[in-house]
C-alpha cells in the first residue's frame, strides 16, 4: 500500500470518532459491479455497501435523474409538497397494497416511525397503560435508543441500558414463544423477515402466518422491517410476498435509495389513522434529491424486471454456495433467500474476509461466524463465479 492511502486512513484515525474497525482501503469510485481504490485496484463487490447499492455503480439513468433534481431544487421542507414525493409514495403504494408512507433519511429513523405508529394506535384504544413490544432474538433495528430498544443482541445493547422502549424478547419462528410473551400491555410485533445482522435467517412462512393472527386476534400491530430484505433482494419486490403475510407496518431503508440516504415507513389501512399532524416530523425526509432517487428506482426495477433477475441469479448463486459447503467441511450451514444468502463457518470469518479483500473480494460478515452475500441486484452469474473462484482460493489457503 501506498503513502498516500495510508495516509488517508491514518488521518481518518485522528478525526473520525471510532466506532468501526475498518478494513485498510480507501474506495474512490464505483464501476458497474466493482469498486476501484485511490491506487486503482478493483475490487468484486459482493457487499453493495451492506445491502444498499442495488444497482451497481454505473446506472447512468439513475445518475441522470439526480442531477437533472440537483439542477430544479434539493430540499423543500414537508412544509410545503413536492413533485417526486408524491410519485415515489405513489410508487411504494401501489407496489405494496399498502395505505400511506413516511419518508426518513435512514432505516433507523423508519423503524422509530414504525414504533410510534404502534403506541399510538393502542394509546387511542387505551392511553391508561404503558405498552410494550414483542421483538426477536438476534434482531437488529438499529442504533438509535429506541430501534435499540427492540434490537435483540446484547452486543449493541450494552452499554446503553436501561433503553427507553419497553421490549419484550421471543426466539425468531416459535410462534409459541410469542405466545408466551403477549400481555395486555403488547402493542405490536415487530421482526425481519430474513433476519440479516443476526445472520441470515429466513423466517418460515407459519411464523409470519401466526404473527398475522396473533395481531389481527389482539388488536396490535405487526411491524415488519424490511430494510435490508426488502427492495427486490429476496426475488420478489417486499419479502412479505413471499409468504403471503401482510404487516400493518413495514419499514424500508437501504435498497430504497440505492446510496441517496432514504428510509420509509409505510402504513397499511388499520393504523393509517393513528399519526396525525405534530405526532411526527422530519426535516430532510422525503426531500426531493431522495425522493427522486426512489422515484427512478422504481421505474429501473420495472424497466429491468429486476425482480425476475434476482430470482434466477439467486438461484445460481444458492446452488454455487451449496456446492461451497460441500467442498468444505468449515462450513456448517448455508441460508438464505435470492441474493440474500449467508455461509456458517465453525470458527470467525473475520480472517477469510480480510484474505477475500487482498484478493479483490468485497465480502462481508454477519455475527461473527457468517459471511453474508448481498451483492447488487444486477450480477451475473459470471460475477457469482469470479466470486467463488476467489473464495475458493481463499478457503484453500485456510485448510
Ligand atoms: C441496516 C438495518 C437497519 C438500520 O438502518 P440504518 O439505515 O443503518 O439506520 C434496520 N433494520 C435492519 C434489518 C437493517 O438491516
Amino acid at each position: 500500500m501506498g503513502e498516500e492511502m495510508k495516509n488517508y486512513m491514518n488521518t481518518a484515525e485522528q478525526v473520525i470518532l471510532k466506532t468501526y474497525n475498518r478494513f485498510p482501503v480507501v474506495f474512490e469510485r464505483g464501476e458497474d459491479v466493482y469498486l476501484i481504490d485511490m491506487e486503482g485496484k478493483k475490487y468484486l463487490d459482493f457487499g453493495a455497501g451492506i445491502a444498499v447499492s442495488a444497482l451497481g455503480y454505473s446506472n447512468q439513468d439513475y445518475k441522470n435523474a439526480l442531477k437533472d433534481q440537483i439542477d430544479k431544487v434539493i430540499h423543500t421542507s414537508n412544509l410545503y409538497y413536492n413533485k417526486p414525493a408524491v410519485e415515489a409514495a405513489q410508487k411504494i403504494v401501489a407496489s405494496s397494497g399498502m395505505d400511506k408512507v413516511f419518508f426518513t433519511n435512514s432505516g433507523t429513523e423508519a423503524i422509530e416511525g414504525a414504533l410510534k405508529v404502534a403506541r399510538k394506535y393502542a394509546y387511542q384504544k387505551d392511553s391508561s397503560k404503558e405498552y410494550e413490544f414483542i421483538a426477536m432474538n438476534h434482531s437488529f433495528h438499529g442504533r438509535s435508543q429506541g430501534a435499540l430498544s427492540v434490537t435483540g443482541n446484547s452486543h449493541y445493547q450494552d452499554g446503553f441500558v436501561p433503553l427507553n422502549l419497553r421490549a419484550v424478547f421471543a426466539d425468531f419462528n416459535d410462534l409459541e414463544d410469542v405466545r408466551s410473551k403477549l400481555s395486555d400491555r403488547t402493542c405490536g410485533i415487530i421482526c425481519e423477515v430474513v433476519q440479516g445482522e443476526g445472520g441470515i435467517y429466513p423466517a418460515k412462512k407459519e411464523f409470519l402466518e401466526g404473527l398475522r393472527e396473533i395481531c389481527d386476534e389482539k388488536d396490535i400491530l405487526l411491524i415488519f422491517d424490511e430494510v435490508q430484505c426488502g427492495m427486490g433482494r429476496c426475488g420478489s419486490l417486499y419479502a412479505h410476498d413471499i409468504y403471503g403475510v401482510k404487516p400493518d407496518v413495514m419499514a424500508l431503508a437501504k435498497g430504497l435509495g440505492c446510496g441517496i440516504p432514504v428510509g420509509a415507513f409505510v402504513v397499511g389501512k388499520k393504523a393509517s389513522q393513528a399519526l396525525v399532524p405534530g405526532d411526527h416530523g422530519t426535516t430532510y425526509g422525503g426531500n426531493p434529491l431522495a425522493t427522486a432517487a426512489v422515484s427512478k428506482i422504481f421505474d429501473i426495477f420495472e424497466d429491468k424486471n429486476i425482480v425476475n433477475h434476482v430470482k434466477s441469479v439467486g438461484i445460481y448463486l444458492n446452488n454455487k454456495l451449496n456446492e461451497l459447503k460441500n467442498r468444505y467441511t468449515s462450513i456448517v450451514d448455508h441460508r438464505g433467500i435470492g441474493l440474500m444468502q449467508g455461509l456458517e463457518f465453525d470458527r470467525p470469518v473475520g480472517p477469510i474476509v480480510s484474505k477475500a479483500l487482498e484478493q479483490g473480494l468485497l465480502l462481508i460478515s454477519a455475527g461473527p461466524n457468517i459471511i453474508r452475500f448481498v451483492p447488487p441486484l444486477i450480477i451475473t452469474e459470471e460475477h457469482v463465479n469470479e466470486m467463488i473462484g476467489i473464495l475458493d482460493t481463499v478457503l484453500d489457503g485456510e485448510s
